[in-house]
């Protein structure tokens, strides 16, 4: 059984929207700053004043590692590719990119969002744009 995230008060809404099918990103209403993870204060200038916005679900790869032995609930997707995602708006986020082979999985690779759906939950994931 995988598991699924489990929300905190600073992170239900950004979980709920994903649920949704929906990846945003938190931006700070006062500097304008883009973060994650999700959190009630800008770590940039402190505010309070944070939003949730839209995110365009476009990213590239920042650094992988193709996983030949996953952890309990993944060893049956092994080998796969586990990869820090940097979103166009900035922030970055580890997530799995689906591939069809694993020698095509490189840094800089450009990669759109997916959802998977784990249980009642879903999961962020990403696949090449070229295959989007
Ligand atoms: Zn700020």
């Amino acid at each position: 059984m995988k598991p699924v995230a489990q929300p905190t008060p600073d992170t239900q809404a950004w979980f709920d929207r994903i649920d949704q099918g929906s990846l945003t990103v938190p931006r700070c209403q006062d500097c304008d700053h883009r973060f994650l993870y999700p959190r009630m204060c800008c770590p940039a200038c402190g505010s309070r004043a944070v939003e949730l916005v839209q995110a365009s679900g476009r990213g590239v790869v920042d650094s992988f590692v193709v996983n030949h032995r996953g952890p309990q609930g993944f060893a049956e997707d092994a080998p796969y590719v586990l990869a820090l995602i940097r979103l166009e708006e900035g922030p970055r986020l580890m997530a799995h990119v689906q591939v069809e082979d694993l020698t095509s999985a490189r840094v800089d690779l450009p990669v759109v969002v997916t959802f998977t759906e784990r249980g009642d939950r879903r999961v962020v994931q990403f696949i090449p744009a070229e295959v989007a």
